[in-house]
């Protein structure tokens, strides 16, 4: 089995011991990232360019 156990914000790098980790699937790979970072990724996804491969490419919603 795949050992997974890098769960943290892809942001401000949290684990789940410290924030509720919400699940995110882009590309065939996972991240993680914490409530305190989703609107972020609402609405200024091309913050995350460098965290998340592609991210600059992504459609604010
Ligand atoms: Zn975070």
């Amino acid at each position: 089995m795949e050992k997974h156990d890098e769960k943290h914000c892809l942001v401000c790098k949290s684990d789940e011991n410290t924030v509720p980790l919400v699940r995110l699937d882009y590309k065939g790979k996972t991240y993680w990232i914490c409530p305190q970072h989703i609107p972020i990724l609402i609405h200024n996804p091309a913050n995350l360019e460098g965290l998340l491969p592609g991210a600059e490419n992504m459609q604010a919603g």
